[in-house]
């Protein structure tokens, strides 16, 4: 039996905590905050996607960096793993579209109290409001490890010797929830390489002041392409959303983490393709259809059917055409310039919105630093790390979480 001390209660940490003492281990927590899980809390829109009910191939399908280093976690703890571990402690869930797994109550609450459950079951020692300050190493005898753990300085100076220590402290995202990066920072101090962090599953700034006027637009069923220097990088299907500062909403989110990649973030354009079922030739048809529908209108009174009522103002702005001019003069020329507009609406990229907004943190501890089959520092004997403060993440879907129980299991079945 070993004394172990997980330093974050998160989902990763809480993970870790009740697995370790599951295998007999003497376990404290340690939580800065009041509460446990407050990330989890507002994940999901208040309902936590906690994992994603697909096979494994999916699921590294899902996993944009470090695939690789996921293997042995998530072999040994798959989304099935997960389902089961929760329903043994007393969580009800269901699946939603895309495989999406939900609590039954819709509720993150009910997520955080199971777990809340597990390390109350298993004899967990939880400590609230503790706030680890430092992680300390001594000299190692051991020819495979630079150096070995030794002890932990809370708060209040007060020092603790264990003889395993997991640290699942999470990225930069959401810093109100309590992750400020702490744990990534502790372990370059440690000697331990460390890949920048950046906002990810994060919103677009956009250049042109016309998003402003589209606040609170959401569109459906369009497609959004993305070209760095004419060069197409994304394109995918679904839904965003137009914000006072630009665009958000799942197909913006996921972009962002392949844009978030690009070596040269300049000269980004955004196209949306407002009728993506329809060619050029069947939008001009479509067109002239509502255009003899409404032959006494003006133009912009002729745009309703085809376009949402805040995008109309927008369009006809753009298309240089007459707003006034009577649809039955609207030339062919004009026409094509309408059709090439709501198939190609351009804006321009100026940046992404900052950790405060972003869902997950790219970066984090070099996964090179980190034994996949253990998740041991391979510098540091003891020391272990898991969820989101590790440099791998996936698209949204609850893949994250996933890589947080994953990690943060193994790492308990470690210790
Ligand atoms: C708005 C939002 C919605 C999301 N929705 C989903 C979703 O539905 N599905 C999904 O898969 N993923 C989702 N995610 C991502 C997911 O929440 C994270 O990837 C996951 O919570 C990471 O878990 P973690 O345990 O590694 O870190 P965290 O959850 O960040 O936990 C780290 C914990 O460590 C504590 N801590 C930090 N420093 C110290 C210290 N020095 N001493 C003591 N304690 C410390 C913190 O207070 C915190 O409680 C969402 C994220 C956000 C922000």
């Amino acid at each position: 039996m070993s004394n172990v001390c997980v330093i974050g209660g998160g989902a990763a940490g809480m993970m870790a905590a009740v697995t370790a003492a599951e295998g007999g281990n003497k376990v404290t927590l340690f939580e800065k905050n009041e509460k446990l899980g407050k990330k989890l809390y507002i994940t999901g829109k208040g309902r936590c996607n906690l994992t994603n009910a697909s096979d494994e191939e999916n699921i590294f399908n899902n996993i944009l960096k470090n695939k690789k280093f996921m293997y042995s976690a998530l072999y040994s703890f798959n989304s099935d793993n997960v389902c089961d571990f929760f329903k043994s402690y007393g969580l009800e869930i269901k699946v939603e579209r895309g495989n999406r797994v939900f609590p039954a109550s819709d509720k993150s609450s009910d997520v955080i109290s199971t777990l809340a459950r597990a390390l109350n079951k298993t004899g967990v020692d939880v400590r609230l409001n503790n706030h680890v300050r430092t992680l300390v190493c001594k000299e190692n005898d051991n020819e495979k490890y630079e150096k070995k753990i030794d002890y932990i300085i809370l708060d209040n100076k007060e020092k603790i010797s264990f003889d395993k220590i997991i640290v699942a402290t999470g990225g930069l995202s959401y810093q109100s929830t309590g992750s400020d990066g702490w744990g990534i920072k502790e372990a370059e101090k440690l000697g331990l390489k460390t890949v920048d962090l950046l906002p990810g599953l994060v919103p677009f700034n956009i250049k042109e002041e016309f998003v402003k006027d589209l606040q609170g637009l959401s569109l459906r069923n369009v497609s959004l392409e993305i070209k760095s220097n004419n060069k197409s990088v994304y394109k995918d299907f679904g839904e965003m959303l137009f914000t006072h500062f630009g665009i958000s909403g799942p197909l913006v989110i996921s972009a962002s983490s392949v844009v978030n990649r690009l070596k040269s973030k300049g000269n980004l354009k955004i196209f949306i393709d407002l009728k993506p079922a329809l060619s050029m030739e069947e939008l001009d048809k479509r067109i002239l259809r509502d255009f003899d529908e409404f032959k006494n209108k003006s133009f912009k009174n002729s745009l309703e059917k085809l376009l949402p009522k805040k995008l109309i103002p927008v369009i006809i702005n753009l298309s240089g055409i007459n707003p006034d001019k009577k649809v039955n003069e609207v030339s062919k020329k004009e026409r094509n310039t309408l059709t090439s507009l709501m198939k190609n609406f351009e804006l321009t990229f100026s940046g992404f919105r900052g950790f405060n907004e972003a869902i997950i943190t790219c970066g984090g501890i070099n996964v090179n630093e980190i034994n996949p089959a253990t998740m041991e520092s391979k510098k540091v004997e003891n020391l272990f790390f898991c969820g989101e403060m590790i440099d791998v993440d996936a698209f949204t879907g609850g893949y994250n979480l996933q890589i947080a129980w994953s990690t943060g299991r193994l790492a308990g079945l470690s210790v």
